[in-house]
Protein backbone atom coordinates (compact mmCIF):
# COMPACT_ATOMS: atom_id res chain seq x y z
CA UNK A 1 0.00 0.00 0.00
CA UNK A 2 1.19 3.65 -0.39
CA UNK A 3 0.14 4.71 2.56
CA UNK A 4 2.47 6.26 4.27
CA UNK A 5 1.47 7.69 8.07
CA UNK A 6 4.26 9.99 8.74
CA UNK A 7 3.70 12.08 5.13
CA UNK A 8 -0.58 11.42 5.72
CA UNK A 9 -0.87 12.67 9.17
CA UNK A 10 -0.68 16.22 10.37
CA UNK A 11 2.99 17.02 11.79
CA UNK A 12 1.87 18.57 14.72
CA UNK A 13 -0.34 15.62 15.53
CA UNK A 14 2.58 13.01 14.72
CA UNK A 15 4.39 14.84 17.03
CA UNK A 16 1.46 15.23 20.06
CA UNK A 17 2.27 13.84 23.49
CA UNK A 18 -1.11 12.95 24.87
CA UNK A 19 -2.44 13.81 28.20
CA UNK A 20 -1.58 11.53 31.29
CA UNK A 21 -3.23 11.61 34.34
CA UNK A 22 -1.60 9.96 37.53
CA UNK A 23 -3.61 6.60 37.20
CA UNK A 24 -1.90 5.91 33.80
CA UNK A 25 1.16 5.34 36.38
CA UNK A 26 -0.73 3.78 39.31
CA UNK A 27 -3.88 1.95 38.08
CA UNK A 28 -6.80 2.37 40.55
CA UNK A 29 -7.94 -0.97 41.40
CA UNK A 30 -10.06 -0.33 44.29
CA UNK A 31 -7.83 0.04 47.52
CA UNK A 32 -6.13 3.30 47.02
CA UNK A 33 -6.87 6.33 48.24
CA UNK A 34 -7.01 8.92 45.22
CA UNK A 35 -6.29 12.31 45.65
CA UNK A 36 -4.95 13.02 42.31
CA UNK A 37 -7.59 14.46 40.25
CA UNK A 38 -9.51 17.11 41.87
CA UNK A 39 -12.57 14.98 42.24
CA UNK A 40 -15.14 15.77 44.90
CA UNK A 41 -14.81 12.62 47.40
CA UNK A 42 -18.51 13.71 49.25
CA UNK A 43 -20.36 13.19 45.94
CA UNK A 44 -22.61 14.04 43.22
CA UNK A 45 -26.16 16.00 44.66
CA UNK A 46 -28.41 12.91 43.11
CA UNK A 47 -31.68 11.42 44.56
CA UNK A 48 -30.59 8.44 47.27
CA UNK A 49 -33.56 6.59 46.10
CA UNK A 50 -32.45 7.50 42.38
CA UNK A 51 -29.23 5.35 42.96
CA UNK A 52 -30.68 2.99 45.05
CA UNK A 53 -33.02 1.71 42.08
CA UNK A 54 -30.37 2.39 39.40
CA UNK A 55 -27.42 -0.04 41.57
CA UNK A 56 -30.17 -2.29 42.93
CA UNK A 57 -31.57 -3.36 39.23
CA UNK A 58 -31.22 -7.09 38.55
CA UNK A 59 -32.66 -7.23 35.70
CA UNK A 60 -30.40 -4.81 33.14
CA UNK A 61 -27.21 -2.90 33.22
CA UNK A 62 -26.86 -1.49 36.76
CA UNK A 63 -24.95 2.21 37.12
CA UNK A 64 -22.85 3.04 39.94
CA UNK A 65 -24.48 6.76 40.47
CA UNK A 66 -22.38 6.42 43.95
CA UNK A 67 -18.92 6.09 41.99
CA UNK A 68 -19.82 9.88 39.37
CA UNK A 69 -17.58 11.76 41.59
CA UNK A 70 -14.71 10.33 39.86
CA UNK A 71 -13.72 10.86 36.33
CA UNK A 72 -14.44 7.32 33.79
CA UNK A 73 -11.56 5.45 32.63
CA UNK A 74 -9.95 7.13 29.45
CA UNK A 75 -9.03 3.55 27.93
CA UNK A 76 -11.98 2.00 27.66
CA UNK A 77 -10.16 -1.18 27.00
CA UNK A 78 -13.18 -3.80 28.38
CA UNK A 79 -15.52 -1.86 26.45
CA UNK A 80 -13.22 -2.28 23.04
CA UNK A 81 -12.98 -5.73 23.80
CA UNK A 82 -16.84 -6.07 23.28
CA UNK A 83 -16.76 -4.24 20.43
CA UNK A 84 -14.17 -6.29 18.44
CA UNK A 85 -15.67 -9.46 19.94
CA UNK A 86 -19.15 -8.04 18.19
CA UNK A 87 -16.72 -7.85 14.91
CA UNK A 88 -14.75 -11.02 14.92
CA UNK A 89 -16.34 -14.02 12.25
CA UNK A 90 -13.27 -14.74 11.05
CA UNK A 91 -14.90 -15.03 8.15
CA UNK A 92 -12.26 -12.67 6.33
CA UNK A 93 -9.06 -12.85 7.84
CA UNK A 94 -7.18 -15.14 10.69
CA UNK A 95 -5.93 -11.95 12.10
CA UNK A 96 -8.01 -10.87 15.33
CA UNK A 97 -9.23 -7.29 15.74
CA UNK A 98 -7.99 -5.85 19.04
CA UNK A 99 -8.39 -2.84 21.63
CA UNK A 100 -5.45 -1.52 19.95
CA UNK A 101 -7.44 -1.30 16.44
CA UNK A 102 -9.89 0.86 18.29
CA UNK A 103 -11.02 4.50 18.47
CA UNK A 104 -14.09 4.99 20.72
CA UNK A 105 -16.06 8.20 20.63
CA UNK A 106 -18.85 10.59 21.55
CA UNK A 107 -21.10 9.41 18.79
CA UNK A 108 -19.49 8.49 15.53
CA UNK A 109 -19.50 12.21 14.86
CA UNK A 110 -16.46 12.71 17.22
CA UNK A 111 -14.68 10.03 15.12
CA UNK A 112 -15.76 11.99 11.89
CA UNK A 113 -14.03 15.29 13.28
CA UNK A 114 -11.00 13.85 14.99
CA UNK A 115 -9.93 11.97 11.95
CA UNK A 116 -10.44 15.67 10.40
CA UNK A 117 -8.11 17.05 13.10
CA UNK A 118 -5.21 14.11 12.65
CA UNK A 119 -5.04 14.32 8.69
CA UNK A 120 -6.65 17.33 6.87
CA UNK A 121 -4.09 20.39 7.40
CA UNK A 122 -6.91 23.51 7.04
CA UNK A 123 -6.78 25.76 4.58
CA UNK A 124 -5.04 23.22 2.28
CA UNK A 125 -6.65 19.87 2.10
CA UNK A 126 -9.75 18.14 0.98
CA UNK A 127 -11.81 15.22 1.84
CA UNK A 128 -13.79 13.56 -1.01
CA UNK A 129 -17.50 12.49 -0.02
CA UNK A 130 -20.32 11.10 -2.55
CA UNK A 131 -23.44 12.69 -2.79
CA UNK A 132 -26.51 11.91 -1.19
CA UNK A 133 -24.55 11.51 2.10
CA UNK A 134 -24.67 12.04 5.52
CA UNK A 135 -24.38 15.54 6.22
CA UNK A 136 -21.20 15.65 8.98
CA UNK A 137 -18.37 14.86 6.58
CA UNK A 138 -18.70 18.54 4.79
CA UNK A 139 -19.92 20.06 8.36
CA UNK A 140 -16.71 18.76 10.05
CA UNK A 141 -15.11 19.68 7.00
CA UNK A 142 -16.30 23.10 7.05
CA UNK A 143 -15.59 23.65 10.87
CA UNK A 144 -12.06 22.36 9.84
CA UNK A 145 -11.52 24.35 7.18
CA UNK A 146 -10.78 21.46 4.80
CA UNK A 147 -12.40 21.35 1.33
CA UNK A 148 -14.50 19.40 -0.12
CA UNK A 149 -14.37 17.61 -3.46
CA UNK A 150 -18.17 15.86 -4.37
CA UNK A 151 -18.15 12.94 -6.54
CA UNK A 152 -21.88 11.88 -6.76
CA UNK A 153 -23.72 8.16 -6.58
CA UNK A 154 -24.41 7.06 -9.51
CA UNK A 155 -28.28 6.56 -9.26
CA UNK A 156 -28.75 3.59 -11.11
CA UNK A 157 -29.04 1.10 -10.17
CA UNK A 158 -28.97 1.61 -6.60
CA UNK A 159 -26.91 4.49 -5.66
CA UNK A 160 -23.10 2.74 -6.36
CA UNK A 161 -19.85 4.48 -5.68
CA UNK A 162 -18.88 6.14 -8.94
CA UNK A 163 -15.40 3.90 -8.84
CA UNK A 164 -13.69 5.16 -12.10
CA UNK A 165 -14.42 8.75 -11.33
CA UNK A 166 -12.80 8.02 -7.90
CA UNK A 167 -9.87 6.88 -9.28
CA UNK A 168 -9.43 9.08 -11.60
CA UNK A 169 -9.55 11.79 -8.80
CA UNK A 170 -6.66 9.50 -6.63
CA UNK A 171 -4.66 10.01 -9.61
CA UNK A 172 -4.85 13.72 -10.88
CA UNK A 173 -1.79 15.76 -10.38
CA UNK A 174 -3.79 17.53 -6.87
CA UNK A 175 -4.61 14.31 -5.51
CA UNK A 176 -1.77 14.37 -2.62
CA UNK A 177 -4.17 17.31 -1.00
CA UNK A 178 -7.37 14.65 -1.11
CA UNK A 179 -6.57 12.95 2.40
CA UNK A 180 -9.87 11.23 2.86
CA UNK A 181 -12.48 9.23 1.19
CA UNK A 182 -15.89 9.38 3.67
CA UNK A 183 -17.89 5.94 2.28
CA UNK A 184 -21.71 5.01 3.84
CA UNK A 185 -22.32 1.98 3.84
CA UNK A 186 -25.20 1.24 4.16
CA UNK A 187 -25.77 4.72 2.90
CA UNK A 188 -27.78 7.53 4.50
CA UNK A 189 -30.16 8.59 3.05
CA UNK A 190 -29.73 5.70 0.21
CA UNK A 191 -30.12 2.70 2.60
CA UNK A 192 -27.93 0.52 0.24
CA UNK A 193 -25.00 -1.14 1.03
CA UNK A 194 -21.12 -0.52 -0.83
CA UNK A 195 -20.29 -3.70 -3.08
CA UNK A 196 -16.97 -4.21 -1.03
CA UNK A 197 -15.34 -5.22 -4.70
CA UNK A 198 -15.66 -1.40 -4.84
CA UNK A 199 -14.27 -0.26 -1.91
CA UNK A 200 -11.52 -2.82 -2.70
CA UNK A 201 -10.35 -1.18 -5.76
CA UNK A 202 -10.53 2.47 -4.32
CA UNK A 203 -7.55 0.41 -1.13
CA UNK A 204 -5.77 -0.79 -4.40
CA UNK A 205 -5.13 2.52 -5.68
CA UNK A 206 -1.37 2.40 -6.70
CA UNK A 207 -0.61 5.67 -5.55
CA UNK A 208 -3.00 7.87 -3.56
CA UNK A 209 -1.55 8.63 0.05
CA UNK A 210 -4.97 8.69 2.03
CA UNK A 211 -7.81 7.55 4.13
CA UNK A 212 -10.46 5.29 3.49
CA UNK A 213 -13.30 5.60 5.78
CA UNK A 214 -16.38 3.80 5.42
CA UNK A 215 -18.88 4.29 8.01
CA UNK A 216 -20.96 1.80 8.58
CA UNK A 217 -24.07 3.30 11.47
CA UNK A 218 -26.19 1.57 10.18
CA UNK A 219 -24.54 -1.70 9.60
CA UNK A 220 -26.55 -3.80 12.09
CA UNK A 221 -29.49 -3.66 9.97
CA UNK A 222 -27.76 -5.55 6.73
CA UNK A 223 -27.07 -9.18 6.80
CA UNK A 224 -24.27 -10.54 9.39
CA UNK A 225 -21.50 -10.04 6.88
CA UNK A 226 -22.12 -6.92 5.90
CA UNK A 227 -19.12 -5.48 7.57
CA UNK A 228 -15.83 -4.71 6.94
CA UNK A 229 -14.43 -4.19 9.95
CA UNK A 230 -12.16 -6.88 9.78
CA UNK A 231 -10.52 -5.68 6.80
CA UNK A 232 -8.58 -2.70 9.25
CA UNK A 233 -6.06 -6.14 9.93
CA UNK A 234 -4.84 -5.96 6.45
CA UNK A 235 -5.33 -2.15 5.00
CA UNK A 236 -3.34 0.11 6.81
CA UNK A 237 -5.83 2.97 5.78
CA UNK A 238 -9.11 1.63 6.25
CA UNK A 239 -11.03 3.03 9.01
CA UNK A 240 -14.50 1.38 9.64
CA UNK A 241 -17.31 3.21 12.17
CA UNK A 242 -20.00 1.91 13.60
CA UNK A 243 -22.41 3.26 16.76
CA UNK A 244 -24.69 2.46 19.38
CA UNK A 245 -27.10 5.28 17.94
CA UNK A 246 -29.25 3.31 15.58
CA UNK A 247 -29.80 -0.76 16.13
CA UNK A 248 -28.83 -0.56 19.63
CA UNK A 249 -31.36 2.35 20.08
CA UNK A 250 -28.78 4.18 21.98
CA UNK A 251 -28.48 7.20 20.37
CA UNK A 252 -28.72 9.30 23.75
CA UNK A 253 -25.43 7.51 25.57
CA UNK A 254 -23.43 9.02 22.40
CA UNK A 255 -20.98 6.02 21.57
CA UNK A 256 -19.53 5.58 18.51
CA UNK A 257 -16.05 3.68 17.20
CA UNK A 258 -13.84 3.51 14.51
CA UNK A 259 -11.46 0.72 13.55
CA UNK A 260 -8.79 1.40 12.25
CA UNK A 261 -4.73 0.06 12.15
CA UNK A 262 -3.18 0.44 15.20
CA UNK A 263 -1.14 3.76 14.52
CA UNK A 264 -4.18 5.41 13.22
CA UNK A 265 -5.84 4.45 16.45
CA UNK A 266 -2.95 5.74 18.20
CA UNK A 267 -3.00 9.08 16.68
CA UNK A 268 -6.93 9.41 17.35
CA UNK A 269 -6.18 8.19 20.81
CA UNK A 270 -3.91 11.19 21.31
CA UNK A 271 -5.77 13.56 20.44
CA UNK A 272 -9.38 12.98 22.28
CA UNK A 273 -10.32 14.49 25.19
CA UNK A 274 -9.04 12.34 27.64
CA UNK A 275 -12.19 11.26 29.13
CA UNK A 276 -14.73 11.62 26.51
CA UNK A 277 -16.44 8.30 27.17
CA UNK A 278 -18.55 8.82 30.47
CA UNK A 279 -18.81 6.35 32.98
CA UNK A 280 -22.76 5.80 32.60
CA UNK A 281 -22.02 5.61 28.69
CA UNK A 282 -19.52 2.85 29.42
CA UNK A 283 -21.97 0.66 31.74
CA UNK A 284 -25.11 1.10 29.16
CA UNK A 285 -22.74 0.22 26.12
CA UNK A 286 -21.02 -2.70 28.25
CA UNK A 287 -24.53 -4.25 28.88
CA UNK A 288 -25.98 -3.77 25.26
CA UNK A 289 -23.12 -5.71 24.14
CA UNK A 290 -23.18 -8.35 26.30
CA UNK A 291 -25.16 -11.71 25.37
CA UNK A 292 -28.44 -10.33 27.36
CA UNK A 293 -28.35 -7.38 25.40
CA UNK A 294 -27.15 -8.46 21.86
CA UNK A 295 -30.31 -10.76 22.37
CA UNK A 296 -32.79 -7.83 23.03
CA UNK A 297 -31.14 -5.97 20.79
CA UNK A 298 -31.99 -8.79 17.85
CA UNK A 299 -36.13 -8.86 19.15
CA UNK A 300 -36.55 -5.08 18.59
CA UNK A 301 -34.30 -5.80 15.23
CA UNK A 302 -36.93 -8.10 14.21
CA UNK A 303 -39.69 -5.32 15.27
CA UNK A 304 -38.51 -2.87 13.20
CA UNK A 305 -37.84 -5.47 10.24
CA UNK A 306 -41.45 -6.82 10.24
CA UNK A 307 -42.48 -2.98 9.96
CA UNK A 308 -40.32 -2.18 7.77
CA UNK A 309 -41.55 -4.85 5.56
CA UNK A 310 -44.84 -3.48 6.33
CA UNK A 311 -44.30 0.18 4.83
CA UNK A 312 -42.64 -1.15 1.81
CA UNK A 313 -45.79 -3.24 1.06
CA UNK A 314 -48.37 -0.71 1.87
CA UNK A 315 -46.65 2.87 0.12
CA UNK A 316 -46.76 1.18 -3.14
CA UNK A 317 -50.92 1.70 -2.52
CA UNK A 318 -50.60 5.36 -1.77
CA UNK A 319 -51.52 7.21 -5.19
CA UNK A 320 -48.43 9.98 -5.26
CA UNK A 321 -45.54 7.55 -3.87
CA UNK A 322 -43.46 6.69 -6.84
CA UNK A 323 -40.57 3.85 -6.51
CA UNK A 324 -38.31 3.28 -3.80
CA UNK A 325 -34.94 4.73 -4.25
CA UNK A 326 -32.20 2.90 -2.92
CA UNK A 327 -32.10 -0.14 -0.74
CA UNK A 328 -33.66 -1.75 2.14
CA UNK A 329 -30.57 -2.57 4.69
CA UNK A 330 -30.94 -0.09 6.86
CA UNK A 331 -34.18 1.18 9.77
CA UNK A 332 -35.21 3.67 7.27
CA UNK A 333 -36.63 3.92 3.60
CA UNK A 334 -36.05 6.14 0.65
CA UNK A 335 -39.04 7.11 -1.35
CA UNK A 336 -39.65 9.18 -4.79
CA UNK A 337 -42.92 12.16 -4.34
CA UNK A 338 -44.56 11.95 -7.68
CA UNK A 339 -46.96 15.48 -9.10
CA UNK A 340 -50.08 14.66 -10.75
CA UNK A 341 -48.57 13.54 -14.23
CA UNK A 342 -47.19 10.79 -12.32
CA UNK A 343 -43.60 12.29 -12.58
CA UNK A 344 -41.05 12.72 -9.21
CA UNK A 345 -41.20 15.86 -8.13
CA UNK A 346 -38.85 18.29 -5.61
CA UNK A 347 -41.51 20.47 -4.66
CA UNK A 348 -44.38 18.03 -4.14
CA UNK A 349 -41.88 16.02 -1.38
CA UNK A 350 -41.15 19.08 -0.16
CA UNK A 351 -44.98 20.33 0.09
CA UNK A 352 -45.57 16.63 2.07
CA UNK A 353 -42.61 17.40 4.02
CA UNK A 354 -43.78 20.22 5.59
CA UNK A 355 -47.46 19.58 6.00
CA UNK A 356 -46.83 16.45 7.07
CA UNK A 357 -44.88 17.65 10.09
CA UNK A 358 -47.20 21.11 10.32
CA UNK A 359 -50.85 19.54 9.75
CA UNK A 360 -50.42 16.18 10.92
CA UNK A 361 -47.47 16.12 13.55
CA UNK A 362 -45.57 13.71 11.57
CA UNK A 363 -42.03 14.96 11.27
CA UNK A 364 -39.69 12.71 7.97
CA UNK A 365 -36.75 13.79 6.23
CA UNK A 366 -36.86 15.52 3.18
CA UNK A 367 -34.26 14.73 0.79
CA UNK A 368 -34.44 17.20 -2.86
CA UNK A 369 -32.31 17.74 -5.34
CA UNK A 370 -30.40 20.15 -3.03
CA UNK A 371 -28.89 16.86 -1.45
CA UNK A 372 -28.33 14.95 -4.23
CA UNK A 373 -32.04 13.12 -4.78
CA UNK A 374 -34.68 14.35 -6.75
CA UNK A 375 -38.57 14.87 -5.01
CA UNK A 376 -37.92 12.03 -1.66
CA UNK A 377 -38.36 11.28 1.89
CA UNK A 378 -36.82 9.46 4.25
CA UNK A 379 -38.84 7.85 6.40
CA UNK A 380 -37.64 6.17 9.61
CA UNK A 381 -39.45 2.98 10.74
CA UNK A 382 -41.07 3.44 14.12
CA UNK A 383 -43.18 1.51 16.21
CA UNK A 384 -46.61 -0.39 14.53
CA UNK A 385 -48.64 2.42 16.00
CA UNK A 386 -45.64 5.24 14.74
CA UNK A 387 -46.38 3.26 11.35
CA UNK A 388 -50.24 3.86 11.13
CA UNK A 389 -49.91 7.38 11.95
CA UNK A 390 -47.58 7.86 9.06
CA UNK A 391 -49.04 6.30 6.21
CA UNK A 392 -52.59 7.40 7.14
CA UNK A 393 -51.13 11.03 7.03
CA UNK A 394 -49.27 10.71 3.83
CA UNK A 395 -51.62 9.05 2.16
CA UNK A 396 -54.21 12.13 3.09
CA UNK A 397 -51.25 14.91 2.91
CA UNK A 398 -50.75 13.90 -0.88
CA UNK A 399 -54.61 14.15 -1.54
CA UNK A 400 -54.22 17.82 -0.41
CA UNK A 401 -51.10 18.37 -2.13
CA UNK A 402 -51.63 17.98 -5.88
N1 LIG B 1 -23.17 8.21 10.24
C1 LIG B 1 -24.34 8.15 9.61
C2 LIG B 1 -24.40 7.62 8.23
C3 LIG B 1 -25.51 8.59 10.27
O1 LIG B 1 -26.67 8.55 9.62
C4 LIG B 1 -25.42 9.08 11.58
C5 LIG B 1 -26.62 9.55 12.37
N2 LIG B 1 -27.61 10.16 11.68
C6 LIG B 1 -24.17 9.13 12.17
C7 LIG B 1 -23.06 8.67 11.49
C8 LIG B 1 -23.95 9.71 13.53
O2 LIG B 1 -24.02 8.72 14.46
P1 LIG B 1 -23.66 8.93 15.99
O3 LIG B 1 -24.96 9.02 16.69
O4 LIG B 1 -22.89 7.70 16.32
O5 LIG B 1 -22.84 10.17 16.11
Amino acid sequence: SPFNLETCARPNILALEPYRCARDDYKDDGTKVLLDANENAYGPPISPSAAASLNSSDDGPSIDLLGLHRYPDPHQEPLKQLLCDLRTTHAHTTKLLTPANLFVGVGSDEAIDALLRCFCIPGRDRILVCPPTYGMYSVSAQANDVGLLKIPLLPAPDFAIDVPAILAALSAPDATTIKIIYLCSPGNPTGSLLAKSDVAQILAHPTWNGLVVVDEAYVDYAPDEASLAEWVTEHPNLVVMQTLSKAFGLAGIRLGAAFTSPPIARLLNALKAPYNISSPTSALASYALSAEGLARMRESRAKLVSQRERVLREMPSIAGVGRLRGGTDSNFLLFEMLNGKGEPDNGVALRVYERLAENRGVVVRFRGKEHGCNGCLRITVGTEDEVTKFLEALERTLAEVR
